[in-house]
């Protein structure tokens, strides 16, 4: 994320690649840590990548890029994490990743002495599995669909 011609000089948001509000300002976020690390001569490492600022940050970096192809700038999306452990249930994934990019995130924020507030997405706060929840959809799908035929 630097001008190769003048490494103090960083770059953050759409013009590296990525998309999007939230994204950008996320963006923004990390490359000032690393710039402030820069100054006070410390170390930083990016973030981890199966968190979503890592994600976004191992994109615009050529994480997902196939050699040779151009970058495409993206949303974060699922795509940019690595997959879940193996033996996961399928509806138990996206769970599973969000509580991976929780743990991720305050490691790396604990070893780069990042401050971060407390999460409220706990274990507990997430639905079980996304079954459940595609249960009630389609419950209520099927039943949006008698009150039709009837
Ligand atoms: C029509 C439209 C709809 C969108 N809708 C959505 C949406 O619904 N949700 C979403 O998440 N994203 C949306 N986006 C994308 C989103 O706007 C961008 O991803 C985001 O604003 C990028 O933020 P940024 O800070 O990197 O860049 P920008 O928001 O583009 O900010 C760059 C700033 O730098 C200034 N600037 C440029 N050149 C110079 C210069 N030489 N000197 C000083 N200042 C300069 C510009 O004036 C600008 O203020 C939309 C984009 C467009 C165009």
């Amino acid at each position: 994320m630097r001008l190769h011609a003048r490494p103090s000089v960083r770059f953050a948001g759409q013009i590296t690649g990525v998309e999007g509000y939230v994204e950008s300002a996320a963006h923004g976020l990390v490359t000032a840590l690393l710039f402030a690390a820069d100054l006070s001569g410390a170390e930083l490492a990016p973030p981890p990548r199966d968190c979503a600022v890592g994600a976004l940050w191992s994109h615009v970096t050529g994480g997902h890029r196939s050699p040779g192809g151009a970058h495409e700038p993206q949303n974060v999306n699922w795509s940019m994490f690595p997959p879940p452990a193996p033996g996961v249930r399928k509806h138990d994934k996206k769970r599973a990743r969000v509580l991976r990019a929780i743990d991720s995130l305050e490691a790396w924020a604990q070893q780069s002495g990042v401050a971060l507030r407390a999460t409220q997405v706990t274990a507990d706060s997430l639905p079980a599995s996304s079954k459940k929840g595609g249960g009630k959809r389609r419950r209520a799908r099927s039943g949006a669909r008698e009150d039709q035929q009837r």
